[in-house]
């Protein structure tokens, strides 16, 4: 298996290492010497590149075996995601997917959709769920991404980190990270959270395993009405394992447009978001379903376009659905207050479509009360 890839990235070129977050520019001339090497052996600025971004020596192997190069793509899409299946082992209350369903692609398709996302230029590529472990498919799903030269980060509940497969694989083929949701400081706030006797322990037990395996972990803090009379415990349970985190303190309604997640908010952590300043959902980056449905995020999920009928080719659609998706139409027309406005348009549809309070998502909660 390759050490490092040598990738086309916006409009220059990386030379990146699997499991690790350091990139290193490479001028167009080197990208093209590794594409076609004149010799096997690996040249002398490659061995000195590794040896300072990221302290290897590089093995005897052919040059060609140490680094996979990726084709430049036309699509330029640089990041995606994909929810391998939005089945999980958890029920927790907040959840955006709502029914959670369990089904995704069988093994051909899978296949067919991860060669789909390489040719869309993704080197970044984020497994998620549901649950993404408990997929039937994930090893196999993991190993491939990892094979076609992507460097894969998964989003986890933890639970099944230490199975000694799972354990195996992230190790012999490191993530560039594994971000675990963390649901409360206390058993009984997380099982009661997650609605699942035992999550806790399950946790502990996969966040243990894999924090002395070395592999790359952060914690995404979730608090919720539920738990965040422990928030300042979960930051402190962060810090004792020295694990970078994040905090999701905003509940936002099911893809479905159900409001049945809006009850879970804390209302003391309802705090002002920064201004929109737009972003490349769509154009730089997609998301892709379970079933293979290719939208521009997690978020806007309208006029998402069938990769596995139309083939990477469908995605040349993708970012006109985008500029049409970020007009300020349906609820927000004409809104004096767009650019100073906290959500993109994306978001504000879906609360719109839940019903939510203003006071949620929208400024005019202040101005017209
Ligand atoms: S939710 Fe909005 S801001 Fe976030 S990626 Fe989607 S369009 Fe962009
Ligand atoms: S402030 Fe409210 S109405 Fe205006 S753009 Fe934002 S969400 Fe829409």
């Amino acid at each position: 298996m390759h050490q490092l890839i040598a990738a086309p990235y916006a409009d220059h070129h990386l030379l990146v290492r699997p499991g690790s977050p350091r990139a290193a520019r490479l001028p167009l001339r080197r990208y093209e010497e590794l594409r076609t090497p004149a010799s096997s052996v690996a040249p002398a600025w490659l061995a000195d590149a590794a040896r300072l971004a990221w302290d290897m020596e590089l093995s005897e192997q052919a040059v060609n075996e140490i680094v996979l190069v990726r084709n430049h793509s036309p699509y330029g899409y640089g990041r995606a995601s994909y929810e391998l299946n939005l089945g999980c082992n958890y029920d927790c209350e907040h959840c955006y997917l709502g029914l959670k369903q369990f089904s995704g692609l069988d093994w051909p398709d899978r296949e067919r959709l991860l060669h789909v996302v390489r040719d869309a230029g993704v080197l970044w590529f984020q497994l998620t769920g549901g649950e993404p472990m408990i997929d039937k498919f994930f090893p196999e799903t993991y190993e491939l991404a990892y094979e076609l030269g992507m460097l894969v980060k998964i989003l986890t509940n933890g639970s099944r980190l230490a199975t000694a497969r799972n354990l195996a694989l992230l190790t012999r083929l490191r993530p560039n990270r594994i971000t675990l949701s963390l649901y409360g400081a206390t058993a009984d706030a997380y099982d009661g959270l997650t609605r699942r006797r035992g999550a806790y322990r399950m946790f502990l037990k996969g966040l243990d395993a894999a924090h002395e395996a070395g592999l790359p972990l952060d914690l995404a803090l979730i608090i919720t009405r539920h738990n965040a009379h422990e928030a300042d415990q979960m930051r402190a349970f962060a810090d004792r394992y020295a694990l970078p985190y994040r905090e999701y303190t905003h509940m936002s309604p099911t893809i479905y447009g159900g409001a049945e997640t809006l009850a879970t908010q804390a209302p003391n952590h309802l705090a002002d978001r920064e201004p929109f300043r737009g972003c490349n959902a769509g154009h730089t980056f997609f998301h892709v379903d379970p079933h293979g449905m290719a939208s521009i995020c997690k978020v806007g999920r309208d006029d998402a376009i069938p990769l596995m009928t139309t083939g990477v080719e469908g995605l040349s659609r993708l970012g006109g659905v985008a500029d049409s998706l970020m007009l300020r139409t349906g609820g927000c027309t004409g809104c004096q207050l767009s650019g100073t406005c906290r959500v993109c348009r994306p978001l504000a549809k879906v609360y719109q479509e839940a019903e939510a309070p203003l006071d949620r998502y929208c400024q005019h909660s202040t101005t017209r009360s």
